[in-house]
C-alpha cells in the first residue's frame, strides 16, 4: 500500500461536541464593583493608610458566572500566610456563606504597590482557588471521542477470564457489538481573579480548567477578560458603606511587622 503523503497517514479527527462554554468575560454586579472600591476607601478612611487586602467574587447556584457580591474574610495581615492562601480557608469562608451563595473566584487589592499586574504568588493563588471552585462550579462543556486502541467486545455470559486478557480495554455487552464510539463527557469550571489597587487601576483574568472523564486528560488555561458590569438595580447605599466600615475595621489591619522576606511577594 502506498501513501501519496504523509498527511494520509494522520488517524482521523476524533470528534467533538461542544456542550456549553466557559465565561469569556467577568459579568459583574454595580453594586459588588462599587464594594470592591469601596473596601479601599474604607481601609484608608478607617486606618489612615493604604493596606493591601484579599477578598472572594460571590456568584449563585443559579448564576455562578456572575459576580453578585464580594465577601471579605478575616485578613490576617500575617503575611506569610496571606501569601499562600489555601483551601482550608476558602473552605471556611464558603461555609460562612448562606445557602445558595457560591464563591466564584477571588479579588485583592495591591493597595498604593507599583505592581499593577498579577506577581507570582498570587499565581499559585489562582490554582488554589480555582481547585476549590472546581468541584462546586463544573459542568459539562462538550462531549469528546476517546481513542482506544486494541479495543476488544465480548458478550455477556459468553466469555471467559482468558479473554479479559486481550485489549487494552474490554467493553462487554449484552448482544455482539462490531463498532463502537466512545465519547468521554469533558467538565470545564473556571474561576475570576482581579487584582485592584489605589486610584480605581484593575487587571482581571479568568482561569479555566477542563478534564475528561476517561482519559483524565486535563488541560487548564487562562486569559485576560474585561469586567462587564450589569444593574440588578442593588444600589450602594451609606449604610452599605457604613457595615463595610465595620468589616473592614474588625477583619482588616495594619501589619507593623511584615516580615522581610515577604515585602516583594505581591
Ligand atoms: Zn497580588
Amino acid at each position: 500500500m502506498r501513501f501519496r503523503s504523509l498527511t494520509e497517514l494522520k488517524r482521523p479527527e476524533l470528534r467533538e461536541v461542544t456542550l456549553d462554554s466557559l465565561p469569556q468575560s467577568i459579568a459583574m454586579d454595580r453594586y459588588a464593583h462599587r464594594k470592591a472600591f469601596g473596601i479601599g476607601e474604607m481601609v484608608l478612611d478607617v486606618h489612615g493608610e493604604s493596606l493591601e487586602w484579599y477578598g472572594f467574587t460571590l456568584g449563585t447556584v443559579e448564576r455562578p458566572d456572575f459576580i453578585t457580591d464580594i465577601g471579605l474574610p478575616h485578613n490576617d495581615l500575617n503575611l506569610q500566610v496571606y501569601a499562600g492562601l489555601s483551601a482550608e480557608r476558602i473552605a471556611a469562608f464558603q461555609e460562612s456563606l448562606p445557602e445558595g451563595v457560591v464563591i466564584n473566584g477571588w479579588i485583592h487589592s495591591h493597595g498604593a504597590l507599583m505592581l499593577k499586574d498579577f506577581s507570582h504568588t498570587d499565581e499559585r493563588n489562582h490554582e488554589v482557588v480555582l481547585d476549590f471552585v472546581s468541584a462546586t462550579l463544573k459542568k459539562p462543556v462538550a462531549k469528546r471521542e476517546v481513542a482506544i486502541r486494541d479495543l476488544v467486545f465480548l458478550v455477556k455470559d459468553r466469555f471467559a477470564d482468558e479473554d479479559l486478557a486481550r485489549g487494552s480495554v474490554c467493553i462487554i455487552t449484552d448482544a455482539p457489538v462490531r463498532e463502537a464510539v466512545i465519547m468521554e463527557t469533558v467538565y470545564g469550571s473556571f474561576c475570576h481573579a482581579i487584582v485592584v489597587g489605589d486610584g480605581g487601576w484593575h487587571h482581571q483574568e479568568i482561569h479555566t480548567r477542563e478534564y475528561g472523564v476517561l482519559s483524565g486528560h486535563a488541560r487548564t488555561s487562562h486569559r485576560e477578560a474585561e469586567v462587564v458590569l450589569e444593574d440588578t438595580g442593588r444600589a450602594w447605599s451609606a449604610a452599605d458603606m457604613e457595615a463595610l466600615r465595620e468589616q473592614v475595621a474588625g477583619k482588616i489591619s495594619p501589619n507593623k511587622n511584615p516580615p522581610l522576606e515577604t515585602v516583594e511577594r505581591m
